[in-house]
């Protein structure tokens, strides 16, 4: 079965039987044109197309997640006489054995600097030598950093080998964990995660207080590692910081290697935004390429958006892209993204974050709690925002600027030095762009 009639199925145990039928169950997806960052499905009529695009386009694009640990736009159009008249001279799709691992997350396709490498040579190491070297090996770093794409990486690489792979993330596991134990299933799930030769579980810090998962992924860890089979996991932070994790769980997943990612250097950034244009065919020229690396400050998975984007936007209006023409693409993408976003609304978060009020945190107020919240708050807001460093400073309270730079400035050590500074940075953020 394909990714795209899997996460269909998926949904399926979502919504009624009715609206399956009426809608979802026309769907048909297009594993030859469809992406890793784009699925394609085609609909019969257009009325099913507005709907699905309306209800169900934003659940379909988060099983996908789900499944496969990436971002996927979804797109929904009409299936057209010409793709119906193709589609009956296709040969039958080849039966893919369970795979979920997205082809192009290779080691090949990953540019490695100082900020990478270590965790590179290990999730390296590991597929070269399954097993046997680092067990658990553990990767941890911010958000689109390339830990899901090193993975899979591995996962590719020992699958092509032959090997029994299982690439999951913890919520897949739980959901199939959950449907099994309504079923009366529990042996199918136990020997399909046990029987396994390599098992990867991405964002292993959502396991935190869920105990009952917690025991039954005790249980395969033990087998698997008894076995000496592979086991390879990530997390958005290092195993002693996750919380709400059963002791013995915790101190297994210390037993192997943990490997840190930290956002890329310059040079890194450079090389991965010539590798994804070569991979997606966009041609860019050194400067334009610089200026996206100066401008996405660390989560790499912007990139790919923007690279979309400019292509697109240069076919739609048949112009080259040139540096003018990016600059406006990526004013328009930051500005579009976060439109609705106030320096109100984000203080309001950080001030309820942190169990202060808004007002303190735009007062004069020199407490240690006030001002650890107001500059977290400037922070976000330089980011999030479009105002200008006078603009904030008037808003704060400060007195110019340059204030407002020292601020930041001292933030951004903060975030290079301190682990736990920096998940609280990026918690909060995530949490100010989802209200947004
Ligand atoms: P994470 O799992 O850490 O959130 P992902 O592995 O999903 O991040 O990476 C996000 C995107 O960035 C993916 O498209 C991935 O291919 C790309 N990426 C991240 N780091 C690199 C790198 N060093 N080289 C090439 N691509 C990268
Ligand atoms: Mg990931």
């Amino acid at each position: 079965m394909n990714i795209g009639q899997e996460v269909l199925n998926t949904l399926k145990d979502e919504i009624t039987e009715l609206e399956y039928n009426r809608y979802i169950r026309h769907l048909t997806y297009d594993a030859k044109k469809s992406t890793a960052t784009q699925a394609l499905f085609y609909a019969p009529n257009a009325l099913v197309v507005n709907w699905i695009k309306n209800k169900y386009t934003d659940k379909i694009a988060h099983i996908f997640e789900v499944k496969t640990g990436s971002k996927v736009s979804v797109q929904i159009t009409l299936k057209n006489a010409v793709e119906k008249r193709k589609s009956k001279k296709t040969a039958p799709e080849v039966k893919q054995t369970s795979s979920l691992l997205n082809p192009s997350h290779s080691f090949e396709n990953f540019m490695v600097g100082g900020s990478n490498q270590f965790a590179f040579a290990a999730v390296k190491s590991a597929s070269e030598n399954p097993g046997k070297v680092y067990n658990p090996l553990f990767i941890y770093g911010g958000v689109g950093l390339g830990k899901t794409h090193l993975m899979q990486a591995a996962g590719n690489v020992l699958q092509n080998e032959g090997k029994v792979v299982i690439y999951t993330t913890v919520e897949q596991f739980l959901n199939d964990f959950i449907r099994h134990v309504r079923n009366k299933t529990m042996e199918r799930f136990q020997e399909k995660y046990r029987k396994c030769d390599v098992l990867l579980i991405d964002d292993i810090q959502f396991l935190s207080n869920k105990e009952g998962i917690q025991e039954e992924f005790f249980h395969t860890f033990e087998a698997l590692k008894g076995a000496g089979k592979q086991i390879i996991l990530t997390a958005d932070k290092h195993p002693k910081k996750i919380g709400g994790l059963e002791a013995r769980l915790q101190s297994r997943f210390e037993w192997g290697l943990v490997a840190d990612i930290q956002p890329p250097e310059l040079e890194t950034k450079i090389a991965i935004i010539k590798k994804k244009c070569e991979i997606n065919k966009v041609k860019l020229s050194d400067d334009i390429i610089n200026y996206i690396a100066t401008v996405i400050d660390s989560n790499v998975r912007e990139i790919e958006g923007i690279l979309s984007k400019l292509h697109a936007y240069s076919q739609l209006m048949h112009v080259d892209i040139d540096l003018e023409f990016t600059k406006n693409v990526l004013k328009d993408q930051m500005h579009e993204n976060r439109e609705n976003l106030t320096m109100d609304k984000i203080t309001e978060i950080v001030a309820k974050d942190l169990n202060i009020k808004p007002s303190e945190i735009r007062s004069k107020g020199r407490s240690k709690n006030i001002v650890y919240a107001r500059r977290i708050s400037i922070y976000i807001c330089r980011e999030l925002t479009q105002h200008t460093m006078p603009q904030l400073a008037q808003y704060f309270g400060m007195k110019d600027h340059t204030a407002i730079s020292h601020t930041i400035k001292k933030i951004n050590d903060l975030i290079k030095d301190d682990e736990d500074f920096r998940v609280k940075i990026e918690e909060l953020t995530n949490k100010i762009t989802a209200s947004s």
